[in-house]
């Protein structure tokens, strides 16, 4: 089963249209009667490692011998770090380029809530935020896979007297996108994801 393979939602380098952020290589574990290599296929210590975009981003296996994935902010030696070298694909200039992420200034949905930025990893994300805003329970129980990021949701945005304005803006950025609205979109399953 895939590690990480799912993709963010940015906005292209180059023309500002919406494109995919996506991890350049997906991670399968490997077992011990495996083959060492396949076809597009390199092991690296406990792991398969397939490359999505070979002639853009080719695998090159860090130095070091230790083999880890972290989605920390900070390079550790040693290990592959996620979300941050991959490639963006654009949906509108077609642009398929190795890209170094900056987030959330990369996100393609993101709001000013009077000054404070507010953003999603992508449309489900979007839409999750703007049940969650418009609800009257406001628990972040109720959405699975996305209860730490609604629990870490600034002050000002769940403010009663911003609430319209966020759910405006929320509905406008999802509607600009061409995006249906899901009466439940939390319970969309990680493999339909993109990626
Ligand atoms: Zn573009």
């Amino acid at each position: 089963m895939p590690y990480f393979r799912w993709a963010l939602d940015v906005r292209c380098p180059r023309c500002g249209g919406r494109a995919i952020f996506d991890e350049p290589y997906e991670f399968v574990a490997a077992r011990k009667k495996d083959p060492v290599d396949g076809e597009g296929l390199h092991r690296w210590g406990g792991w398969y490692v397939r490359e999505k975009y070979p002639s853009v981003l080719p695998w090159r296996a860090p130095r070091g011998s230790s083999q880890f994935l972290s989605t920390g902010h900070v390079q550790i030696s040693g290990g592959v770090r996620l979300r941050h070298r991959g490639v963006v694909r654009c949906a509108e200039c077609h642009r398929v380029a190795v890209h170094v992420l900056r987030w959330p200034a990369d996100a393609y949905f993101q709001w000013d809530v009077r000054g404070t930025r507010l953003w999603a990893t992508d449309a489900r994300h979007a839409q999750v935020l703007l049940h969650y805003v418009e609800s009257l329970l406001r628990d972040p129980w109720r959405y699975p896979g996305y209860r730490r990021s609604l629990q870490k949701l600034p002050a000002v945005v769940l403010a009663a007297r911003n609430r319209a304005r966020v759910a405006r803006g929320i509905r406008d950025a999802l509607r600009a996108a061409g995006e249906q609205l899901d009466a439940q979109p939390w319970l969309d399953p990680p493999d339909a994801r993109p990626g």
